[in-house]
């Protein structure tokens, strides 16, 4: 069967919903963008989206800032790791997590990961009790969950504070808890790619009110802190206020009033995200060659990417299926490359950290493959893309046994 080239963009997202762009055009004739900028008596629109945040995700505070990079570097720093201080986190993820440890002055920890793509825990107890690390960046990269109940008893049993980057599980859970709420903080990124959608943008979240306090002072807040929408009571800056610097890490209030609209749709994005996944990973289980990661039933997710293996592919070969799905118009990214293309780097090309022996990350990075599912793609989009992935693969193994 001949299936008609796909042509949609894999990078393109729905446009902002249009009480947004209203409300992003009345802070713009406002002329008042700056989030301390308001007029007596009104709670500028980040001062609602801290707000908003903190109830939608459970948290006590929650501190809106630049990139989700900034909420991670800004966690790091509130929750006392030092300069030379050694900081677990998975070997695969994406670059700005190694990047957040690398800019507070830490040395990153590689720990492995399983083929169904989250920490390895046996490992990550090894490495915690050998490193004498005392925190762990825990990456739900690519939205997989690992078991969190087990993780939080070894972070327990080694003294670890973990802080965890939700940048791809921004409303997913592990046994109804929101990802976000097991460790001291929760990093989220509003950039373009992710779940909301302000271009540039992060939330950052915790029920630790001395850990908040410095995290705001640390955002930028030249002693406006008081006027935070979901932030801790003025008495706790006294003791951390003067000796806090200021790294000037803000959120706009044009962006928070183009978010303050999507959160209400967050559900919604969430469930459209899900059947666009289910729907092609069910198409994916046509091909016996066909890998997914299992997804256990603690875990809600946000099937906002998919993620498969091709076991047993040689890297040619793995070359072959991404240029055969190419021409069909289909974007699928091939972790096992031995450089980095758009956002695939993996830890060989991390050369500010030391490199580290990680044989079985490095098994499961050379026959996975990813692709986007954006909200531009409707239900038959998913089913033609699944058909297009499993047309591929058999080909070329057709090739490879041939
Ligand atoms: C996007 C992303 C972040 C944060 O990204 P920003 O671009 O800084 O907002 C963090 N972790 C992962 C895994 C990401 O993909």
């Amino acid at each position: 069967m001949i299936r008609p080239r796909f042509s949609k963009s894999f990078t393109q997202q729905p446009p902002i919903p249009e009480e947004g762009i209203e409300a992003a055009v009345a802070v713009m004739r406002s002329g008042r963008l700056h989030r301390y900028n308001h007029a007596p008596g009104e709670a500028s629109e980040v001062v609602e989206l801290e707000r908003e945040y903190a109830q939608w995700q459970g948290a006590r505070y929650c501190l809106a800032v630049a990139s989700g990079g900034q909420a991670m570097q800004i966690a790091l720093r509130a929750a006392g790791v030092m300069p030379g201080d050694r900081v677990l986190t998975n070997a695969f993820t994406l670059a700005p997590v190694p990047g957040a440890i690398a800019a507070v002055g830490g040395v990153p920890v590689l720990v492995e990961i399983t083929e169904d793509l989250v920490l390895d825990l046996e490992a990550l107890a090894t490495k915690a009790a050998q490193s004498g690390a005392r925190h762990l960046l825990l990456s739900h990269m690519r939205g997989h969950l690992c078991d969190m109940d087990r993780l939080m008893e070894i972070a327990t049993a080694h003294g670890l504070t973990v802080i965890e980057d939700c940048a791809h599980t921004m409303g997913a859970r592990w046994n109804d808890r929101l990802s976000g709420s097991f460790g001291l903080a929760g990093c989220f990124s509003t950039q373009t790619y992710k779940h909301m959608n302000s271009g540039e943008g992060g939330l950052l979240t915790s029920d630790d009110a001395e850990f908040m306090a410095r995290a705001t002072v640390l955002s930028g807040s030249y002693m406006n802190y008081e006027s935070h929408g979901a932030g801790p009571a003025p008495e706790i800056y006294d003791k951390i206020r003067l000796e806090t610097p200021n790294m000037s890490a803000r959120m706009d209030n044009l962006r928070a009033a183009i978010l303050r609209p999507q959160l209400r749709q967050l559900e919604q994005s969430v469930a459209a995200w899900n059947a666009r996944y289910d729907l092609v990973a069910d198409g994916l289980t046509r091909s016996p060659a066909i890998c997914l990661p299992r997804r256990p039933k603690a875990e809600f997710y946000v099937g906002s990417s998919i993620q498969f293996r091709v076991p047993g592919l040689a890297p040619a070969e793995a070359e072959v299926l991404i240029a055969r799905l190419a021409e069909a118009g289909v974007e699928v990214k091939w972790f096992g490359a031995d450089q980095p293309r758009g956002f695939t780097s993996d830890h060989r090309s991390w050369r500010y950290v030391a490199a580290q022996e990680l044989p079985q990350t490095d098994a499961v990075l050379a026959s996975l493959f990813d692709m986007r599912l954006p909200l531009t793609f409707s239900i038959e989009d998913c089913a033609h893309l699944a058909g297009h992935i499993v047309d591929a693969v058999e080909s070329v193994r057709a090739r490879v046994s041939a």
